[in-house]
């Protein structure tokens, strides 16, 4: 059985921001994947939590709980394959630097890394690059116990039918204990910001412009003739070398590190082109500044990339009705994908993420306008992020949605792993 049984009468708790409370009833703390499987056989409902930094109630459950704090640990290092093994609540922020101190790299990373890995993959978290896919694309296989509390292996080699279904799985395919992982060679990344990019260069150069790094990032209030911020992260010793650069299509070079919402630069990753270990770069949150929540919240549509300045066009004429509640807007670009569940299957994307105040009434009447003005993109909301977006034009823009739904059954035919995130965005009819 498992070890922590906390009980809590209809209230365990909240999400990271503080905007959404779950609904279990109980929270089982679990300190072996015997126990978990134990916990999933005695419960009709359950939902696993990683570290809560969703927004929506894609994690709440009516039923258990199962938190995997506890599954924290490096499994294996396979330094000739170039894989690492996991246990599914491990964050970025353990994992990244224990890879660096071992020689080795993740090929990218969200904003922040106090996430855990399963989670973000469970949402197709992304981080930036044009090159680069969603963090979910790292994951090479997975272990996870089914609806019936037995342990399941789907690995991309051995399960090429299925494998791409069930790591973008939005918790619904089981409790995933374990990850493999792509890494690669260490490396260094600088990160250098240009201010003021004027809009029309963007519109002109999109592509070149999101292409001048590794990872790059556009932080805009979505008001005025410029994007605030370019966040150019290279590695070091590849690409273009920006040190001294006067201008970047028509933009100045920052004389100190800023932070994306003019909060503290402090608790921002270090910019002015000082080369640092990537998984001290590729965020913009460092591991040592874990973020106070402020109940401020956000979301995030993915469009096609050609669609970009068009979207951004878009966005600009929105731009003074949005502006009292945005806090910042960042945009980004993330390479096509094979998950059947990602908002880039098949296709890369530009994403457009917004940063809200904490004023919950108005960020709920504006996301409908907000959402209005991209549908002619035809947007597709981040999984673990707010949105207003009726459950059937979510479904439709899942190619796959069918398969999704038949693996889900396979694995768990009575719905055990269900919510009503899940049942609404994946199996209602409308
Ligand atoms: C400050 C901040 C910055 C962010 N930056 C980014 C960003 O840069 N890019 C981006 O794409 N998103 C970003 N996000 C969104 C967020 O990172 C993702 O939505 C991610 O899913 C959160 O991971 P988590 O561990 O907190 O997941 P949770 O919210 O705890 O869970 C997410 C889902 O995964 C499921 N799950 C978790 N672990 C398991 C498991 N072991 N087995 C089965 N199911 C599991 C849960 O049931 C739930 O359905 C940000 C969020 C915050 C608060």
């Amino acid at each position: 059985m498992a070890t922590n049984v906390a009980d809590a009468s209809n209230r365990t708790g909240t999400n990271w921001a503080g905007n959404l409370t779950y609904h279990a009833n109980a929270v089982q703390v679990p300190a072996t994947r015997e126990e978990a499987q134990a916990c999933v056989r005695a419960s009709e409902r359950l939902r696993v939590l990683g570290s809560c930094h969703c927004f929506n109630d894609i994690a709440d459950t009516t039923g258990t709980h199962l938190s995997l704090e506890r599954f924290r640990r490096v499994v294996s290092l396979d330094r000739a394959v170039g894989q690492v093994t996991v246990e599914a609540g491990i964050r970025y922020s353990d994992l990244a630097p224990y890879l660096h101190e071992h020689g080795f790299a993740l090929q990218n990373l969200a904003s922040l890394p106090h996430i855990t890995i399963a989670g973000a993959c469970a949402t197709a978290t992304h981080g930036s690059g044009v090159g680069l896919g969603n963090l979910a694309t790292q994951v090479a296989a997975m272990e996870f116990i089914d609806a019936s509390g037995t342990l399941v292996t789907l690995s991309r080699t051995n399960d090429p039918d299925t494998f791409p279904g069930a790591v973008v799985n939005l918790g619904a395919l089981g409790v995933v204990t374990r990850l493999t992982l792509d890494i690669q060679p260490d490396f260094n990344v600088s990160q250098h910001v240009f201010l003021d990019l004027p809009m029309n260069a963007l519109d002109a150069h999109f592509d070149e412009i999101m292409s001048s790094g590794y990872s790059v990032s556009l932080f805009t209030d979505w008001r005025g003739d410029t994007i605030d911020q370019v966040w150019i992260k290279s590695v070091t010793g590849a690409g273009p070398d920006l040190f001294g650069r006067k201008a970047f299509h028509g933009a100045r070079p920052a004389t100190r590190n800023v932070h994306p919402a003019g909060g503290d630069p402090a608790n921002c990753t270090r910019q002015m082109g000082v080369p640092g270990s990537s998984y001290d770069r590729l965020p913009h949150l460092p591991i040592g500044a874990i973020p106070a929540p402020g109940g401020d919240s956000q979301a995030e549509y993915f469009v096609a990339r050609e669609d970009a300045a068009a979207a951004g066009a878009a966005l600009r004429a929105f731009g003074d009705r949005m502006a009292p509640h945005l806090m910042q807007s960042e945009v980004r670009v993330v390479a096509a994908d094979d998950l059947w569940m990602s908002p880039c299957y098949g296709e890369p994307r530009v994403a457009f993420h917004f940063s809200f105040k904490p004023d919950w009434p108005a960020v709920k009447n504006l996301l409908p306008a907000l959402e209005a003005v991209l549908e002619p993109f035809d947007p597709i909301p981040h999984w673990g992020k707010l949105f207003a977006m009726q459950p059937g034009t979510v479904k439709a823009r899942y190619k796959k949605l069918d398969a999704f739904r038949d693996l889900l059954e396979k694995h768990d035919p009575t719905g055990k792993f269900r919510n009503s995130f899940v049942n609404r965005n994946v199996f209602e009819a409308d």
